[in-house]
């Protein structure tokens, strides 16, 4: 999607500090991280949020979820907790319209989010 600055970063024509890599998905750091361990999983297909989900295309997001849950092992803070964030439109916070799902941990979390 021409000016999609995720499939950007998934062509690799935007530089991202990448975590996890297959031919589905893409993890990678937020560049403004919101707390001290906060990545982004993304699907390499462009879809452009939740509401673009569809019985074709939804597998992807128990995939994400399986990576996620390698990932939070990984980087130590599956015991402590994390939170698993997807913003959808506009009341939602969403400012990239390419669907993502933000993790992020080790710090306690404050509910319900503003
Ligand atoms: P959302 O507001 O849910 O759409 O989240 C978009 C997220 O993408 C924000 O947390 C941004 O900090 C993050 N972001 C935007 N541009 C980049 C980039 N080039 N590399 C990494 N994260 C980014
Ligand atoms: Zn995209």
């Amino acid at each position: 999607m021409g000016d999609c600055i995720f499939c950007k970063i998934i062509a690799g024509e935007i530089p991202s500090k990448k975590i996890y890599e297959d031919d589905k998905v893409l993890a990678f750091y937020d560049i403004s991280p919101a707390a001290p361990v906060h990545f982004l999983v993304i699907p390499k297909e462009h879809i452009s949020s939740a509401n673009e989900l569809t019985k074709e295309n939804s597998e992807i997001v128990s995939h994400i979820f399986m990576i996620i849950n390698k990932i939070v092992k990984e980087l130590g803070i599956a015991d402590s907790g994390y939170r698993i964030v997807n913003n959808c439109g506009a009341d939602g916070g969403q400012t990239v319209n390419h669907i993502h799902f933000h993790i992020l941990g080790a710090r306690e979390l404050k509910w319900p989010p503003g």
